[in-house]
């Protein structure tokens, strides 16, 4: 019973926090309950993933957030970017390039 009481707040937690953010409380607060602290945490991260600034990598072209050292999809390293692409949360709709 603790458990189910335990996972109800987190879910409520995440669905609160999803929503605010612009995502599924549905959604959230079913992730929240089901894998309690990871799920709220997720929730949290959500936001600064998008909201992180981005470049595209010179090599393969993908989009990488700017932070990271090297791009996921090809080991090319990268350095500083010289411009950065607006965050995702502020370009609803930006075309990307897969490919
Ligand atoms: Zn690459």
């Amino acid at each position: 019973m603790a458990y189910i009481a335990i996972a109800v707040c987190f879910g409520l937690a995440g669905g609160v926090v999803g929503r605010i953010k612009g995502s599924s409380f549905c959604l959230w607060f079913l992730i929240s309950a089901i894998v309690p602290v990871f799920g709220l945490l997720a929730a949290i991260a959500y936001r600064f993933e998008r909201d992180e600034p981005r470049r595209q990598c010179p090599k393969c072209g993908r989009i990488t957030p700017a932070h990271d050292a090297l791009c996921m999809r090809c080991g090319e390293e990268l350095d500083f970017p010289e411009h950065l692409l607006p965050p995702e949360s502020a370009a609803p709709g930006a075309p990307t390039h897969a490919g």
